[in-house]
């Protein structure tokens, strides 16, 4: 599902993951691994504030390995503590629990100085729509769900997940809006599939992803269209070659553009030209350092 932001819708959702946020001992930030920088919401350090946070990057089966390491080291240097995820298939389950009982180590240990009980870590999932979210919350809950009935504070009747023997998981997670001000992070979150085509114009997208791969995995670029462009072909030298190698003509026998845009799109979507992340933390940390 694909919303449609507006101010109101986000400061509802910002009311609704304040108030799940109090329930929680750890929130776990679902983000997109091909896309760590754009796929987070932009306010998200103000929301949970200083609550212990994990930062999942999920759809690492479709990211470029080389680089999915280079970003958890990233977030690992900025004292987050990061996972891969491929939650669609099931790696790394295991992971997940380990860093919410990592973050929440102090926590436990102060409480049970005072002498209280040991419990469940609860947490909760937070991210920007189709990052995964549901997709890890039923991969986690396999089929223990375990009603514990209405939680004071909550409208909404909230269940909570047991995951193993230490972790319980709030069914619901916090839908985020995404960054809307950057036209680049606006590309990656449609290429990506995280917003609705008609948000950005589909050929911008289409453009933005054969540049990139054109300047990162040229080879790859030819050898799954079946062309011969250069690195430094315009990106309509592109579109034209990768028309006359499937064949997409219209009826006057001329490159049918819009279905070159809509294949582009999809493969690159899908990652079936290759995986690719479109976030660099090289570039995040240029940008880091001009500021
Ligand atoms: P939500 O809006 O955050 O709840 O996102 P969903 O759980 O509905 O997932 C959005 C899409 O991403 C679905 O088509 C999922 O199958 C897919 N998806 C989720 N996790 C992964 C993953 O780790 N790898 C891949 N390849 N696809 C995933």
């Amino acid at each position: 599902m694909t919303i449609q932001w507006f101010p109101g819708h986000m400061a509802k959702a910002r009311r609704e993951v304040t108030e799940q946020l109090k329930m929680v001992d750890c929130v776990f930030e679902l983000l997109d691994a091909r896309i760590p920088y754009s796929s987070s919401n932009p306010m998200i350090s103000d929301i949970i504030k200083d609550k212990p946070r994990v930062v999942l990057l999920n759809k690492m089966d479709m990211a470029d390995p080389g680089e999915t390491k280079k970003w958890l080291q990233h977030f690992e240097a900025e004292g987050v503590y990061p996972v891969m995820l491929d939650a669609k298939n099931g790696k790394n389950l295991n992971m997940v629990v380990k860093a919410a009982e990592a973050v929440t180590k102090e926590k436990f240990e102060r409480l049970a100085a005072k002498g209280l009980r040991p419990r469940a870590i609860r947490a909760m999932i937070v991210g920007i729509p189709n990052v995964g979210k549901s997709t890890l919350i039923n991969r986690l809950a396999k089929k223990s769900i375990a009603k514990t009935g209405n939680t004071p504070g909550v409208t909404k009747k909230q269940q909570w997940i047991k995951v193993g023997k230490t972790l319980e998981l709030l069914d619901t997670p916090g839908i985020l809006w995404p960054k809307f001000e950057d036209q680049v992070v606006g590309k990656k979150l449609s290429l990506t599939g995280a917003i609705k085509d008609s948000i950005i114009h589909l050929d911008e997208v289409a453009i933005y992803g054969l540049e990139f791969i054109q300047q990162y995995e040229l080879e790859t670029l030819n050898k799954h269209y079946n062309i011969q462009v250069e690195a430094d072909s315009p990106y309509i030298d592109i579109f034209d070659a990768i028309g006359m190698s499937r064949g997409m003509k219209n009826k006057g026998n001329e490159i049918d553009y819009e279905s070159v845009v809509e294949l582009v799109v999809r493969e690159i979507r899908n990652a079936k030209v290759g995986r690719y992340t479109f976030d660099r933390v090289k570039e995040l940390e240029s940008t880091d350092e001009a500021e």
